[in-house]
């Protein structure tokens, strides 16, 4: 089974870029940089990556991404992970950046942009991978914020698959953000969000309805709705559901209680992928070993899976049937 989940050519829709950043790398670009860690070694840095929810991880993250400063860390950050993940199988990653959290440094647009853009690049070419770019706003941030961001990309708009919404979501609703996706929508660049993961099952309502995203991120707090899954199945909105992520920050307090079969019993729209896989205990290729061996899943269910993925991705129409017709032949 482990061999053919690395063979199968796996797809991600949900991996924030500042959140593959591996303790190696962190020291490294904090000594090029000459940025002074609270860790004096790898070791202690990992022993550190440990927290009970969602707020203890933001804190990490947000203090890990201090050692970004200059394009080339953006470009390494980015390659470091695209060269990971593509060993492992991946072969589309549509990654979510967050931009606010680089301007409030002082790190400006144009340095996150060129570093990601040339990545991406870079990893079309030199690897068998796609990559979609997904700009996401820190929803415990002001909406005026965010909508000032979105202008401030005005260069880089065409370069972009769709607007996000991240960070911490209790008490930070989609309502909050309605003119900023409508602004979104206005420019012709597709929505997703993150709701239903700590947030309740009315925050992936209100997503679909307010700002008509095309993708939930999480998402798996809507079983305690049958409305909210009445809408996912209905229209049939991919989830982008992170089992070890969920188990990482105890939103769920074991792998073999995950929803993830309840949500697949109900006919929902479900993806699987690793959201900040430095943090989180792996890449996609150890969700879905995790998977397999929590649920006992067959091979078939992993087809279905990164079908689901494929058909959502923000990719090229050639790509997407490409990538299709090679899950078509995977052999078991
Ligand atoms: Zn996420």
């Amino acid at each position: 089974m482990q061999d053919f989940l690395r063979n199968l050519p796996k797809v991600e829709l949900h991996l924030h870029i500042e959140g593959s950043l591996e303790p190696e790398l962190m020291f490294a670009l904090a000594e090029r940089n000459g940025i002074e860690l609270p860790y004096s070694s790898v070791e202690e840095a990992k022993a550190a990556y440990r927290f009970k929810d969602l707020q203890g991880f933001l804190n990490l993250y947000f203090q890990g991404m201090s050692v970004l400063r200059h394009e080339q860390d953006f470009y390494d950050l980015a390659m470091d992970y695209f060269k990971r993940a593509s060993s492992e199988g991946v072969v589309h990653i549509d990654i979510h950046f967050d931009p606010q959290a680089h301007l409030q440094r002082g790190v400006s647009l144009d340095v996150v942009m060129s570093g990601l853009l040339s990545a991406k690049q870079e990893a079309e070419q030199s690897l068998d991978l796609s990559v979609g770019m997904i700009m996401a706003f820190l929803r415990d941030r002001p909406a005026e914020e965010a909508l000032q961001v979105l202008e401030q990309a005005a260069p880089y708009w065409s370069e972009l698959d769709a607007i996000g919404l991240d960070s911490a979501e209790r008490d930070h609703p989609p309502s909050k953000f309605v003119t900023v996706f409508k602004r979104a929508q206005e420019l012709g660049l597709a929505r997703v969000a993150h709701a239903g993961e700590e947030g309740p099952a009315s925050y992936v309502i209100e997503a679909l309805d307010l700002l008509d995203v095309c993708r939930i991120d999480h998402g798996i707090r809507c079983l305690e709705s049958d409305e909210a899954v009445e809408r996912l199945y209905q229209k049939q909105t991919v989830l982008t559901v992170c089992p070890l992520s969920n188990v990482s920050l105890n939103v769920v307090d074991s792998l073999t209680h995950h929803p993830l079969p309840a949500l697949l019993d109900k006919g929902l729209n479900v993806t699987i992928s690793s959201d900040d896989p430095a943090y989180f205990g792996g890449g996609l290729l150890a969700n879905h070993i995790a998977c397999a061996q929590s649920f006992g899943w067959d091979e078939e269910a992993f087809l279905i899976l990164n079908r689901n993925a494929i058909k959502e991705a923000f990719t090229t129409e050639p790509r997407r049937q490409e990538l299709l017709a090679r899950l078509d032949v995977v052999k078991y």
